[in-house]
């Protein structure tokens, strides 16, 4: 059976912390070979992804260093790039040119949500993906989602022909009425869609828990990390066939490949363990920011927004002080919205970059 854990590519090591595209490329070549060596195959990657070179490093870890049948690569379709039908095709080829690849295992439409699906429909880009897939080019197809359960029902509706859907999924989610988890979930279960599981430790957060929370899974269970009750919970889940996890050093590898070895699903019980504990850490993070940095690509000033909301949920002054030096502060922000029509969480980014500047400046 193939393991249900897949190595997401868009929080790797980086040389240079403040710089997103300086990706550790000889940490990674052993972070990938660990990865393999323990029998799992799948990579996730995107246009966007650290700053446009984690396509890149699939080329330099995997494609130069091992048989194309050794792996299983994912990549997407930005929309926020599509000026003209052309540019379809042309970021496609772009992407298999940077990974060196001739096909993708997997290809999907990036980010769908409410507020971009009409820039989807307008360039084609469901008749197009289909195309790429009829041309051997892109193996399975689908999009990954950030939008309402609502418009997940239309398009799965709408577009039968598609495979897998990729889904934000994790214990802090499930009931949140932002990005209501379970009836996603739900909803792609009924159409009988394979599912990929995105943020299952939501940005990092279902791995730096509250201290009650942390007692809580240790009491249950001492031998295991507090991550791995995100992914668990994930993986355990109907139609899931990938769980991804954006692993940033060795330390996670060897530690999610050790408890995905020989996944067990969470009982009932610590099912609703898992549900208790989001209940509680989302009484206490002040912004749900996953920190993916789709923002900062659209800032005109430069902002950090995704590392200054964490540097405000964790109270942490000193490390927004030592991110200014590279970065745009949070004042000075012009309130030009691009930011937020980016953001797949849909944050009133603005207006809590207001909070970060009051707190820190
Ligand atoms: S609203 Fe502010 S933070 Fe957002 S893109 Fe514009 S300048 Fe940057
Ligand atoms: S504010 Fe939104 S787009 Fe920016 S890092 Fe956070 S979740 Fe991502």
């Amino acid at each position: 059976m193939t393991k249900k854990l897949g190595f997401g590519l868009m929080r790797l090591p980086l040389t240079d912390p403040n710089n997103n595209g300086s990706i550790d490329i000889e940490l990674l070549k052993q972070m990938v070979d660990v990865f393999l060596q323990r029998g799992f195959t799948y990579f996730d990657t995107a246009w966007m992804y650290c700053d446009g070179q984690s396509e890149y490093a699939v080329n330099e870890a995997l494609t130069k260093r091992y048989p194309r049948s050794a792996f299983t690569v994912t990549s997407k379709l930005p929309n926020g790039p599509l000026t003209t039908l052309e540019d379809r095709d042309r970021i496609f080829y772009e992407q298999l040119r940077k990974t060196g690849l001739s096909y993708f295992d997997y290809y999907l439409l990036h980010a769908i949500g409410d507020q971009n699906i009409e820039r989807f429909e307008q360039f084609d880009c469901f008749r197009w993906l289909m195309e790429k897939k009829a041309q051997g080019l892109a193996g399975r197809i689908g999009f990954s989602f950030h939008g309402t359960p609502e418009l997940l029902d239309k398009l799965l509706t709408k577009y039968p022909q598609l495979d897998v859907v990729q889904l934000q999924i994790n214990y802090l989610d499930w009931e949140s009425e932002k990005v209501r988890s379970r009836q996603c979930h739900e909803i792609a279960v009924r159409h009988g869609k394979d599912i990929i599981i995105m943020e299952p430790v939501r940005g990092g957060a279902l791995a730096d828990v509250p201290e009650k929370v942390k007692m809580m899974f240790k009491n249950a269970d001492s031998k295991l990390s507090v991550p791995s009750w995100a992914i668990r919970f994930a993986a355990g889940l109907e139609n899931v066939i990938m769980v991804l996890s954006g692993m940033s050093n060795l330390e996670q590898v060897l530690d999610n490949t050790g408890y995905m070895s020989d996944f067990k699903p969470l009982t009932d019980e610590e099912f609703k363990m898992a549900l208790f504990a989001g209940e509680i850490i989302s009484g206490q993070a002040e912004i749900a920011c996953t920190g993916c940095g789709y923002c900062t690509e659209r800032c005109p000033k430069n902002i950090a927004i995704g590392q200054y909301f964490g540097a405000l949920n964790k109270k942490d002054k000193p490390r927004y002080d030592a991110l200014t030096a590279y970065f745009g502060k949070a004042s000075d922000c012009i309130q030009c919205g691009q930011c937020e029509k980016a953001c797949p969480q849909q944050l009133p980014i603005r207006g809590y970059l207001k909070s970060v500047a009051e707190r820190f400046e």
